[in-house]
């Protein structure tokens, strides 16, 4: 089972980097900078001026009383970031079109409040045509980016306004109309591959939250919703699906919104996926707050109305709560919990595409709109996959251990019964007042000598004992006394015969010795001696006492009953004779 799910994740992680390749290969922004005779970048093409004022005219610009101030454009992809006031941008689109300027088309990708494009022709006139959010509703297609369509054949120079709260950005491509048509189909090609993807693991997922019932897939479907969401808003999809359906003030909130809701159940799956509460409290109580801290960021993108504020903080928080959740990761996996691995593959894959991104932002590497378009989306569906794959592979380990904990268990439990059994067996041979084997142990011990000697010849003597006027010792000291009497005869015993001998407490006042390997005359001489050592024992309370003993040894023939009824003689013999004597049956 195991080697199967190896398998099995190791063909769907290659099946997912087949998968982020073709993305790559079909996404249009892969071919970025690449002119052909279909697209052109124009960056490099305009020159720039901004107006702080916001009240310079397209008329004023015309008249060229601002040309000192236009400045060429550095910048393949412009980009201003917050800037109030208005920035122009000059395209002398006569000179990179030869001929007829009608059915070409200037397409903006960046989300943008206000996007005006002044079509000014040889003769000096112009029209005007409105993009972004302002100008939605007035845009001939419904489409993500702000498309401009020129109509007339002799456009001289177009200039474009940006303005608004969001940051201003104007990354643009000219088409020919056949260009256009053929980049959108690309375009709409992998991002319903991207989002047919990413639909397909969330829904995977929910499915085996259904059957596991494990929190930690819940909130990875949470997760992978409002990166839908996020990559939506980053995509301008909301223009394009949405529109004036929504108010402005959502239109320019909806990255930060989505982005806050993002962290949120990122924090969520995190603290859940690697167990913080158990394993890292420390940490768990950092993500609580910066929970806390995403909740109130995601109150004030409402409340604020400073856009460039809310997106300032809210990408701030972002960075360090997904990098604070890759140093949990790194620390459980040096702490050697295994099923930190896919996770740390993941969510180092998206904290490298936030860093990329952020350098971009900050101008350390060159801005491409592929920062925020294809190197997040790839980095996503990267960390989409070890994410999942991270699931899977804690549910693996968690059921090897709970094996190996149920192994260990049972193990442990057996060994107890064992012992429990041992106890058992030894409490019910145990003669409970002298702690030396009972009567029923004794029976035992007798049947398997004389198996023995029935079987192989092989000798064995017994010798029974019993306290002389031992119901005296009762009656003159009392019953505990007696008591006494009889364990300190017990501890005489044990500590008078050999080691091959076994004793026992026959009943009453009365011992029996087993003695293997002992032929009578032996077993007389042991009794004797253990008869003096008993007279001059000087016992508790009662300082003197005695004992007859009978001794009978096994002859060939002998049944259990024969031999203890010699071994009884015996000591009727030895009591008759005045006690305090060992007397021996002989056949
Ligand atoms: P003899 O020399 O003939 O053996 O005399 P005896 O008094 O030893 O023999 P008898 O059989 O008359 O009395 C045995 C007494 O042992 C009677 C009984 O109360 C006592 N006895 C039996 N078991 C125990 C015991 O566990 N504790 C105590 N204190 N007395 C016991
Ligand atoms: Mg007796
Ligand atoms: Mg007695």
């Amino acid at each position: 089972m195991g080697r199967y799910n190896q398998w099995c994740q190791l063909h769907i992680t290659l099946l997912c980097a087949v998968f982020c390749v073709l993305i790559l290969l079909l996404h249009p922004l892969s071919a970025e900078g690449s002119s052909d005779e279909n697209r052109m970048v124009l960056g490099p093409h305009y020159e720039v001026f901004h107006d702080p004022t916001n009240d310079v005219t397209v008329e004023e610009l015309m008249a060229g009383t601002y040309d000192s101030s236009f400045l060429p454009s550095t910048q393949t992809y412009p980009f201003f970031w917050h800037t109030t006031g208005t920035m122009w941008l000059r395209l002398p689109l006569h000179e990179l079109i030869q001929g007829d300027t009608s059915g070409y088309v200037i397409e903006g990708i960046d989300k943008q409040d206000h996007v005006e494009a002044y079509f000014v022709k040889e003769d000096g006139s112009y029209t005007v045509q409105e993009g972004g959010i302002a100008g939605v509703d007035h845009q001939s297609i419904r489409y993500r980016s702000a498309v401009f369509f020129v109509e007339e054949p002799n456009v001289e120079e177009v200039y474009i306004a940006l303005s608004g709260v969001l940051p201003l950005m104007f990354s643009s491509i000219l088409y020919t109309d056949g260009g256009f048509l053929e980049s959108v189909m690309t375009y709409k090609f992998s991002i319903g591959l991207f989002y047919g993807f990413v639909l397909a693991l969330m829904l995977y997922n929910l499915f085996l939250f259904f059957s596991l019932k494990e929190k930690a897939y819940f909130y990875y479907v949470l997760y992978m919703l409002s990166f839908m969401a996020y990559q939506a808003a980053m995509n301008s999809f909301d223009l394009e699906l949405v529109g004036r359906a929504f108010p402005d003030w959502l239109l320019y909130r909806t990255l930060p919104i989505s982005c806050n809701v993002l962290v949120v159940f990122m924090i969520l799956f995190g603290k859940e996926f690697l167990e913080l509460k158990r394993h890292l409290p420390t940490h768990n109580r950092v993500l609580n707050i910066f929970l806390g801290l995403s909740f109130l960021s995601l109150l004030s993108v409402f409340i604020v109305p400073n856009v460039e504020a809310i997106n300032n903080v809210t990408t701030s928080l972002t960075v360090i709560v997904l990098a604070f959740l890759w140093f949990s990761g790194l620390t459980m996996l040096l702490k050697g919990f295994k099923m930190a691995r896919f996770y740390m593959m993941g969510w180092t894959a998206l904290l490298g595409s936030m860093l990329i991104q952020g350098f971009g932002f900050l101008g350390w590497i060159p801005f491409h709109p592929g920062l925020y378009e294809t190197v997040p989306a790839i980095a996503a569906c990267v960390e989409a996959i070890f994410l999942s794959l991270a699931l899977g592979d804690k549910i693996n380990l968690i059921k090897k251990e709970m094996n190996s904990h149920l192994e260990e268990k049972v193990q442990e439990r057996t060994q107890q019964l064992e012992e429990a059994t041992r106890r058992l067996e030894q409490l019910a041979n145990t003669d409970r007042l002298t702690n030396i084997p009972n009567r029923m142990s004794l029976d035992l011990d007798l049947d398997t000598q004389l198996q023995e000697a029935t079987a192989n010849g092989t000798p064995f003597s017994l010798i029974l004992l019993d306290v002389d006027h031992f119901k005296a010792v009762n009656d003159q000291y009392g019953h505990q006394v007696g008591d006494m009497v009889l364990t300190e005869t017990a501890n005489l015993l044990k500590d008078n015969v050999r080691k091959t001998d076994k004793i026992g407490r026959w009943g009453g006042e009365e011992f029996l010795v087993i003695s293997p390997h002992t032929e009578i005359e032996e077993a007389q001489e042991l009794a004797e001696r253990i008869r003096q050592c008993f007279e001059t024992h000087s016992f508790e309370e009662v300082d003197q006492t005695t004992a007859s003993f009978g001794v009978a040894s096994y002859v060939e023939g002998d049944t259990l009953k024969s031999l203890l009824s010699r071994c009884d003689k015996a000591l009727y013999e030895a009591k008759e004779k005045g006690r305090n004597l060992v007397a021996v049956q002989k056949l």
